[in-house]
């Protein structure tokens, strides 16, 4: 059977989509952005065992070469994760799709849907698919959150059963995107575009890194882009808040409401209908 390495699953969320979700974080990433909030699902665990003494509480043991996590003893301290030196987490753990599927039932009647993160979850589409056929049976809605660097138009089988994307377009200029997140942002693009197409887009995302980024330019022209394919795609515009965050590879500060503001003013002059600021 088809099997995920998850990073980790959160019960209920209201910031993933619409209504309340249960969200799946899935490991691995094929960004590395300067400002990456979630470091730890970035790369798979190499076993190094480095973690293993920082755990304050035994719930790292080596077993046959591999970390083994005690979700028992695990009192999420995250000590494991501030000495990892790989962007990864000993708490990441191969699951089946029924495993999944038994955390979904447990609140699915609390939740509209599920949305799927990352990590970038699109590098496991098999398992994503496979996960989707079977959450659609519930009754549920199928949400995917992704840096949009996977040609989704190549994956009909996921987009079948996938009911909406969010995509984070974290910069418009290609040099800046791949300064940004290692990779230019061309297949990003044409994503946004056939999602939109076929009515599958539900949220552009920016994040706003003053000092960093030309915000004012992605977010000029990412709205233009966004009005022209259809003024109500939602997009969200984010302030970069250096907690809980990789700091050390950027040198940024939180945007103050007057900046966001103005960009959102930008935003609804080119046309967008559904902007938000968080
Ligand atoms: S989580 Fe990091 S430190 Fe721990 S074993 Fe894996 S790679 Fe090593
Ligand atoms: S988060 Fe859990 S596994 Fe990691 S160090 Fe803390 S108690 Fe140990």
């Amino acid at each position: 059977m088809t099997r995920g390495i998850v990073n980790r699953i959160l019960p209920f969320s209201s910031v993933d989509g619409p209504g309340n979700r249960t969200a799946i974080f899935l490991q691995g990433c094929n960004f590395n952005c300067l400002y990456c909030h979630n470091p730890e699902t970035i790369s798979d665990c190499l076993h190094c065992g480095k973690c293993i003494e920082e755990c304050p509480y035994g719930a790292l043991t080596l077993e046959n070469n591999k970390v083994i996590w005690n979700k028992t003893l695990c009192k999420k301290c995250d000590k494991c994760l501030e000495v990892c030196p790989n962007n990864s987490s000993p708490k990441a753990i191969s699951m089946n799709i029924d495993e999944v599927l038994k955390e979904i039932n447990k609140t699915k009647v609390f939740i509209s849907g599920i949305t799927v993160s990352g990590g970038e979850c699109t590098l496991q589409c098999d398992f994503l698919t496979s996960l989707f056929k079977e959450v659609k049976k519930m009754g549920l809605t199928c949400f995917v959150d992704t840096n949009g660097s996977t040609p989704l138009y190549n994956q009909k089988e996921l987009i079948e059963v996938m009911d909406m994307a969010m995509v984070d377009l974290k910069s418009y200029n290609p040099k800046e995107h791949k300064i940004l997140t290692g990779m230019d942002n061309k297949v990003v693009l044409e994503n946004i575009k056939y999602l939109a197409g076929i009515n599958k887009l539900y949220e552009v995302r920016t994040v706003i890194v003053p000092k960093v980024l030309n915000n004012h330019y992605t977010v000029d022209m990412t709205s233009k882009l966004i009005a022209s394919l259809n003024p109500n795609i939602r997009y969200k515009i984010i302030k970069y808040r250096p907690i809980g965050v990789r700091t050390d590879m950027i040198d940024s500060y939180t945007p103050s409401d007057e900046m966001m503001e103005a960009l959102k003013n930008i935003a609804k002059e080119n046309g967008c209908k559904n902007i938000i600021l968080v």
